[in-house]
C-alpha cells in the first residue's frame, strides 16, 4: 500500500497496532514471545525492538525519500513503515483498559482483544455495550 491509498482510507486518529522495531512474525519476535511465555529472561534491547503499542495515527501517511511509506502514531516520535502498522478495529473494552485488536469493520459485533502472551484474551460485544450504557 502506498501513502495516497493508505490515506483515503484511513484518516488521522485510525485505530492501530504499531511496530516500530521488527514485526511479530520477525524471528526475534517470535523468540522473544516464547521466552516471555516461558518466564524467561528477555534482554531489554530484544524486547524494546518487539514492541508493539496498541494507538492511533496522529499524521497523514507519506513517502520517505527511498519511497518508503511511512506514517506516524501517538506515542512513538518519527515515522513508522507502513508495513509495521496495522488498522484495527480499536474499541474500548468495557472491563479493561484494552481495545479490540480485530480489523476494523469486523463482521461480528464481538470485539476481542488478545495479549501478547497468548492465550489470555478478552470478548466483549461492542454493540450491547453501545445499547446498555
Ligand atoms: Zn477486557
Ligand atoms: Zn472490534
Amino acid at each position: 500500500m502506498n501513502a495516497d491509498q493508505w490515506n483515503q482510507r484511513y484518516p488521522i486518529g485510525t485505530p492501530v497496532l504499531a511496530y516500530p522495531g521488527v514485526r511479530p512474525d520477525h524471528p526475534l519476535a517470535i523468540a522473544v514471545r516464547q521466552r516471555q511465555t516461558d518466564g524467561m529472561h528477555v534482554d531489554l534491547g530484544d524486547a524494546d525492538l518487539c514492541r508493539a503499542l496498541t494507538t492511533v495515527t496522529r499524521t497523514p501517511a507519506w513517502n520517505l525519500g527511498h519511497g518508503d511509506p511511512v506514517v506516524s502514531v501517538e506515542g512513538y516520535a518519527g515515522g513508522i513503515s507502513l508495513t509495521h502498522v496495522v488498522p484495527i478495529c480499536g474499541s474500548q473494552c468495557p472491563e479493561h483498559d484494552h481495545r479490540c485488536l480485530r480489523s476494523p469493520g469486523h463482521q461480528k459485533h464481538i470485539c476481542r482483544d488478545e495479549k501478547q502472551k497468548g492465550t489470555e484474551s478478552c470478548t466483549w460485544d461492542s454493540v450491547a455495550k453501545a445499547v446498555t450504557r
